[in-house]
């Protein structure tokens, strides 16, 4: 008996239709490929009806935890809750359903809604242009610092160091190295802010630019945000921003307005896309209308009547992204944008500002505050006091999840000793925060009568305390053990 053939089509198809000929090769397989590429036995893949698959994934959803499941208070990462009509309308086929290769006569309805997208962040930034190419806030960091790194060598006068405060996230000193710069670090004050006289002594003009976090990672405000734009331009150096923290922002004050040249904007933080392990992101680029010419290309030109793709951009820095960028975030935060209108991004930052110092204050006889003054949409805390006792910020992180919640962003800021980063975001209610409040005071007393029951935690959760490290290192991810 031969071999049986790939597929068994008659050319003829069935009466009344003319299936088109297939190409359909004739000989066995063993002929047309290399003896060492055919398999020698059937591939063993799992089999399972629909419902198995359904069942085992719904059970994996619950072992793990997410934010439709419970608090995910993760500082830095603005976990709030994503509406499901996000989800809905980028499922859409019309947007779901295009092809990267599709002529963009095809795809006007596309650009479109990246063209207004993009005018709608210019807007809420104070920027005058903005590419949606990077696909996340480090990637965005990247290509805004090649756009300092353009607009210097076009002046014919290139730098060499970035600064940065030590209350910055790791991205952005990589993001400095990657791109070829020296990262500088620089002070902050024993308040928390940038230490001006610190960055003075740094500035000559070897400095390409700063970047700078506003609100910080530690929640706070930069109050001297205009002084230090006029000295990092009075070298004729960039201000950056990161804009991971625009949640504290958002119809209150914009990046533009502060005196900053270039922002990035993580749209799967400040307007809700499912993140985290890595998942699928968008980090927006802003720049004022000097470093406009230093975007990537192609720009959306947004016509009278028709969209098209602008490649005309001699000094562009060129192309960051393959196609367009992460095309399904950007109409998750189309459709966020739209519905909530302007009013509603502006109740966006007051109640997530709220919940933080409504929480803040509650927890502030518990646990070391560092920072006391009133801060934006998160502050950090110091398990400091529970140290003392044999307790670590660990362990307490550990404990939460025995509570059912996900525990805060630890140890960063790394200013902070032990630091607890919660940002608790608007779109918790006031009972969710309560809970929360009363978990934490508990786990303060718990750590005064039965310190043990927090170091050996987690207690409850379907795996106990892993050795990370031993994980990250010998990563053994398989189907079945063979
Ligand atoms: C999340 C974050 C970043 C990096 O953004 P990604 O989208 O995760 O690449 C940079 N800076 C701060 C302050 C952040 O919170």
């Amino acid at each position: 008996m031969s071999e049986p053939l790939l597929f068994e089509i008659s050319s003829e198809g069935r009466k009344g239709y003319s299936l088109p000929p297939m190409d359909v090769p004739e000989k066995p397989l063993s002929d047309l490929l290399p003896e060492t590429a055919v398999r020698s036995k059937i591939a063993e893949l799992p089999e399972l009806s629909e419902m198995e698959v359904i069942r085992h994934f719904t059970h994996l959803s619950t072992l793990n935890h997410h934010v439709d499941k419970g608090f995910y208070p993760l500082g830095s990462c603005t976990m709030k809750y994503n509406p499901k009509i996000n989800d809905q309308l980028a499922e859409l086929p019309g947007f779901s359903g295009v092809h990267p290769f599709q002529e963009v006569c095809d795809i006007e309805g596309a650009l479109q809604l990246m063209g207004d997208l993009a005018c709608y962040l210019a807007e809420i930034s104070g920027m005058d242009e903005v590419t949606l190419q990077p696909a996340a806030g480090a990637h965005g960091e990247m290509s805004g610092i090649k756009i300092m790194r353009a607009y210097h060598e076009k002046n014919g006068n290139p730098r060499k160091k970035i600064i940065l405060p030590d209350s910055a996230h790791g991205t952005n000193p990589a993001s400095a190295a990657i791109s070829g710069y020296e990262a500088v670090q620089i002070k902050s004050t024993d308040a928390g802010l940038v230490d001006l006289e610190d960055l003075k002594a740094h500035l000559d003009e070897e400095v390409a630019g700063f970047m700078l976090t506003n609100p910080n990672t530690l929640g706070l405000f930069e109050p001297q945000v205009c002084e230090i734009a006029k000295l990092i331009h009075s070298v004729d150096a960039l201000l950056y921003m990161d804009g991971a923290n625009l949640n504290a922002l958002l119809g209150l004050t914009r990046p533009g307005d502060m005196g900053f040249d270039i922002v990035h904007i993580n749209l799967h933080k400040t307007f809700s896309t499912p993140h985290g392990g890595g998942g699928p992101g968008s980090g927006p680029v802003g720049v004022t209308s000097r470093l406009a010419p230093f975007l990537p290309m192609p720009v959306i030109n947004c016509g009278k009547s028709s969209y098209s793709l602008d490649w005309n951009r001699p000094d562009s820095i060129g192309k960051i992204h393959s196609f367009y960028g992460n095309f399904g975030v950007m109409v998750r935060a189309y459709v966020y944008i739209r519905m909530l209108g302007a009013k509603g991004l502006l109740r966006v930052s007051e109640d997530a500002i709220l919940n933080a110092n409504y929480m803040m204050r509650k927890l502030e006889k518990y646990f070391l505050l560092p920072h006391t003054q009133h801060h934006m949409h998160e502050f950090v805390l110091s398990g400091d006091w529970q140290k003392e006792k044999g307790v670590k910020t660990l362990d307490i992180a550990k404990r939460l999840l025995d509570y059912g919640v996900h525990a805060p962003t630890v140890y960063f800021p790394l200013i902070v000793h032990e630091a607890l980063m919660i940002e608790p975001t608007e779109t918790e209610s006031k009972e969710t925060l309560d809970e929360f409040i009363e978990i934490m005071i508990h786990i303060a007393e718990e750590v005064e009568s039965n310190p043990e029951i927090v170091q050996n935690a987690p207690q409850t959760t379907p795996v106990r305390r892993l050795d990370e490290a031993a994980a990250a290192r010998s990563l053994d991810v398989q189907y079945r053990e063979s």
